[in-house]
């Protein structure tokens, strides 16, 4: 679980990040084994499990802190996907807006798989969307307004534009909050790195950071702890 912060420190969530130990291989990427999953079509039992957990952890955290669950195209259209959500939901009791959905715009590509139709369904569940990685693929403006997306990702390459001066790299953040501000929409900041970095991005009307700067990926445990501390500095101390 990696933290996602607001632009003035608060935790506002989580994203659930898959991880694979494996006796013989040790630590396997995501990056490595979620297309093998795909291929395999092990992606439909495991992303149900990763809704699970992920709802059944989020549910300890303070109320308004959310989780965010990546989603591949390939689960998107698979048949079992919105029934896997509410089971996640009325399993854990999770309160739906606290559900994020996290989709890269590949799955507009897959359109004839009725990927739309999914997100709409998931979006009547009151779950939000968050469109990840922008700027990365085709960028299309009208992928955004189909989607109703709550929050758009900035991708890191963009982030670590910015701290260079690179001009388009500016422009380009700049141009996306600006669309997103006026389609009453959230941005986030992937791959936050320094104070630098989220000076930067923050002046430039990022709502929301994510990076190691914030905090690594770190096993749930961890994430608990953050608010166990937290908690404890508000509690009033009895002597
Ligand atoms: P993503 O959704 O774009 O996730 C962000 C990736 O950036 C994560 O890599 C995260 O560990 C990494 N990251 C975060 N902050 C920083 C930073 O400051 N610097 C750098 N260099 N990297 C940072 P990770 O965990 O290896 O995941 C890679 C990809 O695997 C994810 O990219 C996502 O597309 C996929 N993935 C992970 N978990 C799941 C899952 O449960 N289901 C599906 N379908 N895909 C997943
Ligand atoms: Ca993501
Ligand atoms: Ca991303």
């Amino acid at each position: 679980y990696q933290p996602v912060v607001s632009a003035d420190g608060q935790i506002d969530g989580f994203e659930a990040l898959l991880r694979w130990t494996n006796k013989k291989l040790g630590n396997v990427s995501p990056v490595k084994f979620i297309p093998v999953a795909e291929d395999t079509r092990l992606i439909g039992p495991i992303g149900e499990w990763v809704l699970q957990s992920a709802c059944r952890e989020a549910v300890n955290w303070p109320e308004s802190t959310k989780v965010a669950v990546n989603v591949s195209a390939e689960q998107l259209s698979s048949p079992g996907f919105i029934g896997a959500v509410v089971k996640a939901l009325s399993h854990s009791g999770l309160t739906p807006s606290r559900l994020e959905i996290e989709v890269t715009e590949s799955v507009f590509l897959r359109e004839v798989s009725g990927a739309m139709a999914t997100l709409d369904q998931v979006r009547a569940l009151g779950v939000k969307l968050v469109l990840d990685d922008f700027g990365t693929g085709y960028s299309s403006l009208g992928y955004l307004r189909m989607g109703q997306f709550a929050t758009i990702k900035v991708d890191r390459s963009f982030v670590q534009g910015a701290l260079k001066g690179n001009r388009e790299s500016i422009a380009i953040i700049r141009a996306v909050v600006a669309l997103a501000d006026s389609l009453e929409m959230s941005t986030t900041a992937e791959g936050v790195e320094s104070q630098e970095e989220a000076n930067a991005i923050i002046a430039l009307g990022c709502k929301k950071l994510q990076g190691y700067h914030f905090g690594r990926p770190m096993p749930a445990s961890d994430a608990r702890a953050i608010f166990a501390k937290t908690l404890d500095l508000r509690a009033p101390k009895v002597a």
